[in-house]
């Protein structure tokens, strides 16, 4: 099914900030496929150039190295921008706090820019986290949020709080097209090994045959998303004209500990869990109300959390260069 059918305009040029990261690659890779023209720009705080290596030869692909809270100017004519720069894994975004905060204002700023004067659609990434520490399960789009703004994680959380601030008052005091999507925990192939966040801690972990490291008693949740899921949901979203904010997200609720069962299995790995402390103000829980995406976007969520997992250990362990598991058979050549 094309995606870009529904937009009574046709997009024939997107702009994607953060297009070297993990999903704004996977964006580009996906609107290259529905023959749209794609311009990535990054800065590669935490992007990586090898995530778009394989798309520098598509003739409808161009990159440009650029931090989007210096300026930000693109000739010709631009349909769709998708602004998705900026860090975003706790480890990222503590070690580049001040960065993360630009990204999320003056970055956030300048895209909506570019959207004005190209006069075209604006799609802002937003996060789960805007919903903080939440005091309502599940999170719905109309839940305002519990965010503690001085914490460590606030950098992320109020940056992203304001981004959606500054792109309401776009659309409203300035008549730009936008909208926003509150993304949950997404996985999938290219997420680095050591950006901190679970999923890709434990594969590294499980593959490398060391304890997987848990915090806290691992009875928080995280509910998550495998990425062409997600993918498939903001395009969407971009094509359909509503202003959101729409939960794109995979409602399917784990425990942190047996997300961490599930990658040892996953990677056929005798791994044990070790247990360490809380990250401060980390969420108990997590988990999307997508009601809205439903009804207004027709999207649910495809991809079994097993199917997920596996292809992207599968992606892990080529990259890290960990061979299969001897099976009992090889094992006994
Ligand atoms: P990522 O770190 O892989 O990608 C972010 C990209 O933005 C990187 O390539 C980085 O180099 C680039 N960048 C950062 N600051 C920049 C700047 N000033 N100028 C130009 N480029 C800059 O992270 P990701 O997981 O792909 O996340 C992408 C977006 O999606 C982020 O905005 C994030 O907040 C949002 N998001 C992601 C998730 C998730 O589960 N992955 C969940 C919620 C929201």
């Amino acid at each position: 099914m094309s995606l870009i059918r529904s937009r009574t305009s046709p997009v024939r040029r997107a702009v994607v900030t953060g297009g070297a990261g993990f999903l704004g690659s996977h964006l580009c890779e996906a609107l290259l496929r529905e023959g749209v023209e794609v311009l990535a720009l990054d800065n590669f705080l935490t992007g990586n150039p090898e995530n778009i290596e394989h798309l520098l030869s598509d003739p409808g692909f161009r990159f440009l190295r650029c931090d989007v809270t210096d300026y930000l100017h693109v000739s010709g004519p631009v349909d769709l921008v998708l602004h998705f720069a900026s860090p975003a894994s706790p480890v990222d975004y503590l070690k580049f706090p001040v960065e993360t905060l630009n990204v999320g204002s003056i970055g956030t700023w300048h895209a909506l820019g570019l959207a004005r004067e190209k006069q075209a659609r604006f799609l802002l990434a937003s996060t789960s986290e805007v919903y903080g520490d939440p005091q309502v399960h599940p999170q719905p789009e109309s839940y305002w949020g519990h965010v503690n703004p001085v914490g460590p994680r606030g950098v992320y959380d109020e940056a992203k709080r304001y981004a959606e601030a500054m792109t309401t008052a776009y659309r409203t005091a300035r008549g730009v097209d936008t909208a926003i999507v509150r993304i949950f925990n997404t996985f999938g192939p290219r997420m680095r090994p050591d950006d901190g966040r679970a999923i890709p801690t434990f594969i590294r972990q499980a593959l490398a045959g060391e304890p997987v490291t848990v915090t806290g008693n691992g009875q928080q949740t995280r509910s998550v998303c495998y990425v062409d899921d997600l993918v498939r949901g903001i395009l969407a979203l971009a094509m359909s004209g509503h202003p959101g904010p729409v939960n794109v997200g995979n409602p399917h609720e784990l425990t942190v500990a047996q997300i961490a069962q599930d990658v040892v299995k996953a990677c056929g790995s005798d791994s044990g869990i070790r247990y360490i402390d809380r990250p401060v103000d980390d969420p108990q829980v997590r988990r999307p109300d997508t009601t809205l995406a439903r009804q207004v976007l027709g999207w649910e969520p495809e991809v079994h959390w097993e199917d997920g997992l596996a292809r992207t250990v599968a992606w892990f362990r080529e990259t890290l260069d960990v061979p299969e598991p001897a099976t009992e058979l090889t094992a006994a050549l």
